[in-house]
């Protein structure tokens, strides 16, 4: 299906095509190629027949046309949770949990009129920047099997890459939408902390966790947005303060500021060559770019990996054996109970990263590690400030390489997090930031161009994503 929401949500309405066919469309597509790339855990052909046997009653009757998302069929990363579906977080942790409730961003899009087709495969509690660290198996990257499809979003990236679905929703703490969207030739969006409610996102660093869509549009980016933001009292972080979605006035110039020290290596020049271009583009459309220095590098990137592993260490507190998921058999104390339950059935990579923030808050240690990192996160969203007096957007790439082979980093699994160089000083600083595809044109693979915007002004973010996508 390469109908984007947009379109299918207007064949709906003006009965051009049934719900039914349209979800037929996805769960056929899912069970061919989503299969073959493993981009989904659980899928949910029974339900989302139903439901569309349902809204088509619905609309034959004239009954809530008006619902934004009408007849689309939709996926979800499996660390959101839905009360009909088991919730595994790629974990063996939780592989046969079922949440007793649905997130808050579901709801909204069930509620807008979308059908969930299946829940999407995804690097363990999100987890890893490669698809590959899931209880379930490895995702594959539809542009190349060999690929990895980046992650942690992987299977919603892979699912709406291969069109089995017009829109995901993913999470990003630091990274996790707009890498596999780069790698996946799809557009990604991350929203501005506190846009969007995490209720029902199962945690893995609070301060930085934010759900958002993934599309092949940036008009379905926008749709998606306009239904899942907004407050919840089930997320006190979660407020309404997003600007009014408008578009921006007919022949609006923006000043961008391109961020010098991304253009230069670690990151590849077939990268920076795709960021240039995609510049001189705006510029040619009479918009202004201006290069910055935002030296944040390599300490974002320190900081980011303590932050994420300190509160990853205390959110992860909770799988236990005692309250959710897997428990070990035949223990004899209550400490071999949690002992064996957390270390039978969690990864080696959540492991690390348990161990690492559990180190870093100890006692004695905290000064150095984690103070250091905070302050380090303080910079770099003053940093983003004082650009923001100039400029309306940073641009920089989203990744610093193409997708790279699955299997690359298996003998040294640090080494990619520097996948996330990018990406990370945007969470930090709790900025909204979008992913849009640039790449792949000429038979080059996919690279992302990250645009990065002032908080709360997501939906002009999501401008700047369409007049990319426009001048591609
Ligand atoms: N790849 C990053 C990590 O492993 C980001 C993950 C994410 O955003 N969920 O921490």
């Amino acid at each position: 299906m390469n109908d984007s929401a947009t379109q299918i949500v207007q064949q709906v309405r003006e009965r051009t095509i049934s719900v039914s066919e349209v979800v037929e469309q996805s769960l056929t597509r899912i069970a061919g190629e989503g299969a073959r790339l493993n981009a989904f855990i659980t899928t949910c052909e029974e339900l989302s027949r139903r439901r569309a046997w349902q809204i088509d009653q619905e609309v034959a009757a004239g009954i809530g046309l008006d619902r934004p998302l009408l007849g689309v069929p939709v996926a979800v990363k499996d660390n959101i949770c839905v009360a009909s579906a088991p919730t595994t977080c790629g974990s063996q942790m939780l592989a046969d949990w079922m949440p007793p409730y649905t997130a808050m961003t579901v709801r909204r899009m069930l509620a807008a009129g979308a059908i969930l087709v299946g829940k999407t495969n995804l690097d363990e509690f999100g987890m890893g920047s490669s698809g590959e660290y899931s209880r379930f198996g490895p995702t594959l990257n539809p542009v190349q099997d060999e690929l990895s499809p980046g992650g942690s979003s992987s299977g919603s990236a892979a699912a709406v890459g291969a069109g089995m679905v017009p829109l995901a929703l993913g999470s990003d703490t630091g990274g996790s939408i707009r890498q596999p969207a780069s790698f996946c030739d799809v557009m990604g969006f991350r929203p501005t902390y506190g846009a969007v409610s995490r209720y029902g996102l199962a945690a893995f660093a609070s301060s930085m966790d934010q759900v958002g869509p993934l599309a092949r549009t940036a008009n379905d980016l926008r749709l998606a947005l306009e239904v899942i933001a907004g407050s919840d009292e089930n997320d006190m972080t979660a407020v309404a303060g997003l600007e009014a979605p408008q578009r921006a006035a007919e022949g609006a110039r923006y000043e961008f500021a391109v961020v010098k020290e991304s253009l230069e290596a670690p990151v590849t020049e077939s990268v920076a060559a795709v960021v240039k271009a995609a510049l001189a583009r705006l510029v040619a459309a009479g918009h202004r770019v201006e290069e910055v220095s935002l030296p944040f590098g390599e300490d974002a990137l320190a900081a980011y990996y303590l932050i994420a592993a300190a509160e990853a260490s205390s959110n992860l507190a909770r799988y236990d054996g005692v309250r959710y998921g897997y428990r070990a058999e035949r223990v004899e104390t209550l400490l071999e109970m949690y002992e064996r339950s957390r270390g039978e059935a969690l990864g080696d990579e959540v492991k690390r990263r348990i161990l690492l923030g559990t180190h870093a808050l100890s006692a004695g240690y905290v000064d150095e590690f984690y103070n250091r990192a905070t302050a380090a996160r303080q910079r770099a969203a003053e940093q983003f400030r004082s650009v923001f007096e100039q400029a309306d957007f940073v641009v920089m790439p989203t990744a610093p390489s193409e997708p790279f082979r699955r299997g690359e980093y298996a003998e040294d699994p640090s080494a990619m997090y520097a996948a996330d160089l990018l990406t990370v000083p945007a969470s930090l600083a709790g900025l909204p930031a979008v992913s849009v595809p640039f790449g792949s044109r000429d038979e080059n693979l996919p690279v992302g161009v990250q645009v990065i915007g002032q908080r709360w002004e997501d939906y002009r973010v999501l401008e700047v994503a369409q007049i990319l996508e426009d001048l591609r």
